[in-house]
C-alpha cells in the first residue's frame, strides 16, 4: 500500500509499505479521509520526546472497515467508522479514574504506532466508531472535534454567554462551533487574517480583527476567553478579556519554555478560572454529534483535500497559504 511515512526525525517521504495484516480484536480500515494536525510535526521533529521512528502518522482519519479480527464483534466489512487514536494504558492513577488523555504513557494510532497517512491502518476494534452517512471529511474532524470538546469539559456547569476565541485556525473555529452548539449567545473569533473571519462569519460565529477597536470593547466582558494560537503574547493577554468571575481557557500549543506573568491577586479579586486541556478522553461519539448539530458547513474547515505525496510536500515545510485543515482524501 501507499503510505506516508516519517523514516527518521525530520524526514518524510511517500513509499511502498507492507498492507497491515488484521490480528484478534483489531480492524484493517481502509482510509478515505486523514487530516493534517501540528502533532503531526511535532512527531516528525521529535519535538515531544523520541518518537517511534519508522512512523507512519496521522491520528484524524475515517474510512471503511476493509477486514475483521477474530473476537470482534458488532462491526462488519463496508462499515464506514472514524477512528478514536488513543492508547493508554488503563493502569496508571490517570487511567483509573477514567483519565486515559492524561495516562503517563499515553500512545496514539499516528504518534506512537502506525496511523492513518496510508491506504490502510490496522486499529484496536474499540478505537472504531461507526458514522452512519456522514460524509469522509466531516468524520474526520471528529478527533479534532473531540479535543475541543474536552477542552470545554471544566465548563460543565458555568454560564458562557459570550466568548472569545484567539486563533481562527481549524481548532479555534471547531471550539468556537462546539461553544454554539452549547448554548453560548455570542462567539467573538479573533484572527489577522480577513479570509479567516469572513470564514468565521460565514458558519455563524463573530468576526473580529486583531487590535481593533471592535476587539477593545470586549475587555473584562467575556464570561471565556481562549487561547488557540499558541503565541505566549497572546496567551499572556488573555485575562484582560476575562470578566470577573470568568474562565481563561489555555487552548494553543505554546513553546515548552514560553513563561507569562499573571496577578495573583486579580485572579482572587476577579475570581477568575483558569484551565488547561489536553488531547480528548474517548468522546469521539459526543464530537460526532456536535459535528451534526453544526451541520454541512463545516465541510469549510477542510480547505485542502489532496493526495498523499502533496499532504508529505506540506509536512515538508509547502503550506499552502490561507489553509486551515488539510485532509488526505482518497
Ligand atoms: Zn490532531
Ligand atoms: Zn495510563
Amino acid at each position: 500500500m501507499k503510505a506516508i511515512v516519517f523514516p527518521q526525525k525530520d524526514w518524510v517521504e511517500v513509499t511502498e509499505a507492507a498492507d497491515p495484516v488484521v490480528a484478534p480484536g483489531k480492524v484493517v480500515v481502509r482510509v478515505r479521509a486523514s487530516g493534517l494536525c501540528h502533532t503531526d510535526l511535532d512527531v516528525m521533529h521529535s519535538n515531544y520526546g523520541p518518537s517511534a521512528f519508522p512512523l507512519i502518522p496521522g491520528h484524524e482519519f475515517a474510512g471503511e472497515v476493509a477486514a475483521i479480527g477474530s473476537g470482534v464483534t458488532g462491526l462488519a466489512e463496508g462499515d464506514r467508522v472514524v477512528i478514536d487514536p488513543n492508547l493508554e494504558c488503563g493502569e496508571c492513577a490517570a487511567c483509573l479514574r477514567g483519565w486515559a488523555h492524561l495516562c503517563e504513557t499515553l500512545g496514539a494510532y499516528g504518534v506512537s504506532t502506525d496511523g492513518g497517512f496510508a491506504d490502510y491502518c490496522a486499529v484496536r476494534a474499540d478505537r472504531v466508531h461507526p458514522i452512519g452517512d456522514m460524509p469522509f471529511d466531516i468524520a474526520a474532524l471528529a478527533e479534532p472535534m473531540g479535543c475541543a470538546l474536552n477542552a470545554l469539559s471544566p465548563l460543565e456547569g458555568r454560564i458562557v454567554e459570550r466568548a472569545v476565541i484567539f486563533g481562527t485556525g481549524p481548532m479555534g473555529l471547531l471550539l468556537g462551533l462546539a461553544l454554539r452548539v452549547l448554548g453560548a449567545a455570542e462567539v467573538n473569533m479573533v484572527d489577522l487574517d480577513p479570509g479567516r473571519l469572513d470564514l468565521a462569519r460565514g458558519l455563524g460565529l463573530s468576526g473580529v480583527a486583531s487590535g481593533s477597536g471592535a476587539l477593545a470593547v470586549h475587555e473584562r466582558s467575556c464570561d471565556l476567553a481562549v487561547d488557540a494560537t499558541g503565541v505566549p503574547a497572546v496567551a499572556a493577554r488573555l485575562l484582560h478579556y476575562v470578566a470577573n468571575g470568568g474562565a481563561a481557557l489555555f487552548f494553543g500549543v505554546c513553546p515548552q519554555d514560553a513563561r507569562i506573568e499573571i496577578s495573583p491577586f486579580e485572579v482572587f479579586r476577579r475570581q477568575l478560572a483558569l484551565f488547561g486541556t489536553h488531547s480528548l478522553n474517548h468522546n469521539i461519539p459526543a464530537a460526532l454529534d456536535t459535528l451534526a448539530a453544526i451541520g454541512p458547513r463545516v465541510a469549510e474547515v477542510v480547505t485542502h483535500r489532496m493526495t498523499a505525496e502533496d499532504v508529505a510536500a506540506v509536512m515538508a515545510g509547502h503550506k499552502p497559504p490561507g489553509s486551515l485543515k488539510i485532509q488526505m482524501f482518497t
